[in-house]
């Protein structure tokens, strides 16, 4: 028997089946975007036709609709030669083929080239260019790029250490690590950290007789101490320096937290018995250690700093890392002067750095009276 003979329902019947269902609005329109979606056989010529078939329309009482072609060829249809429903469309097979170089850039270690990629696909340059940009709406570099930051920012997140970080994203040395996370995250992996991916922090404004403190904590510890006039102009200083993190008002046990630490930048010598997040490059985690080491009413310059770290030539970095330092007091980037014992440049303003060390030095024990 044909499908053309096949007449289970009355015509009118089936005219109103087939207005009433969405796939013939579709075919209606020769809607492109529902090729693949199914074909429709035509019961008067016994031929199967995608949405889009350019063919005269049929009438609706002689259309029948398949999921697939072949559910079309097993109740007795031909393929249309016009429209052969039998084959991925252009639109699929293009779709299927730049999903395949998708994942071929996803997988590789390393950017294949535009020439690798057109080979792959069996495209022109050009054409390849053209059609991937059509597709994920991104050049075949950009779309790299992106896939090679997001495998960067995923292993910074979820690694314990930079070394794990690039091991997990698979990259053989540190040095290329380091140089690519530079370039497509526009910051160092340890910056990048620093700036508190996945992280609440707590905060609080106090007053000290400095002026204003913010006093922020993260879960392992105080991470920022940040002085200066204006409230809100720390507030901003936190966000920038934590840019990935989420900022949380501290509560009435908090502010008791910023008290004591007021309390710290009032009388330094006395000490501060809180845990510290320092975070920061290798390199200033070194120079901030070094600082620690400095004791209460004592400074050094910047040269000696650099002496310390093993880094005699790295003044100016040396410099760089104390005004980068996120914790006034707590890392005595203070006791720091120039050369010739000048009191040169502070974060939170010379005046204050003037006041934090008159105080040290007028806290200092008497030295023993000599006879
Ligand atoms: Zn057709």
């Amino acid at each position: 028997m044909t499908a053309a003979g096949k007449q289970a329902q009355q015509p009118e019947q089936q005219s109103q089946a087939s207005c009433a269902d969405a796939r013939w609005s579709a075919v209606l329109r020769r809607d492109p975007d529902a090729d693949g979606e199914f074909v429709y056989g035509v019961k008067t010529t016994g031929v199967y036709c995608r949405p889009s078939c350019p063919s005269r329309a049929a009438r609706p009482e002689n259309v029948d609709f398949f999921n697939t072609a072949q559910e079309a060829q097993r109740a007795g249809f031909r393929p249309c030669k016009r429209c052969r429903p039998d084959q991925a469309s252009a639109g699929t097979q293009q779709r299927a083929k730049i999903a395949a170089l998708c994942r071929m850039i996803d997988a590789a270690p390393q950017l294949p080239t535009l020439a690798e990629l057109a080979a792959s696909a069996g495209l022109s340059r050009y054409h390849l260019h053209r059609v991937f940009k059509q597709f994920t709406g991104l050049t075949p570099h950009q779309y790299a790029k992106a896939r090679q930051a997001r495998r960067l920012r995923d292993a910074l997140d979820q690694a314990d250490t930079i070394t794990d970080a690039f091991n997990d994203a698979g990259y053989g040395s540190s040095g290329r690590f380091y140089a690519e996370s530079t370039q497509v995250l526009g910051m160092t992996p340890g910056l990048y950290r620093a700036a508190g991916a996945n992280m609440q922090i707590q905060f609080a404004v106090g007053d000290c007789s400095l002026g204003a403190v913010l006093v922020a904590q993260s879960e392992l510890g105080i991470c920022a101490i940040l002085l200066g006039d204006d409230p809100n102009a720390l507030l901003q200083d936190l966000q920038q320096r934590f840019s990935r993190a989420r900022l949380v008002p501290g509560d009435a046990a908090y502010m008791q937290r910023v008290a004591l630490v007021a309390g710290f930048v009032d009388h330094p010598a006395s000490g501060l018995d809180l845990p510290l997040d320092i975070r920061g490059t290798a390199f200033q985690q070194r120079v901030w250690l070094a600082l620690r080491d400095i004791p209460p009413g004592q400074t050094l310059s910047y040269a000696e700093l650099a002496e310390r770290i093993g880094s005699p030539k790295a003044v100016r970095a040396v410099a760089g890392a104390c005004a980068a330092n996120a914790l006034a007091v707590a890392i005595p980037c203070h006791r720091v002067v120039r050369s010739d014992g000048g009191l040169s440049g502070y974060r939170w303003g010379i005046e204050r750095k003037q006041a934090l060390l008159h105080s040290e030095h007028e806290s200092l024990p008497e030295p023993p009276a000599v006879k």
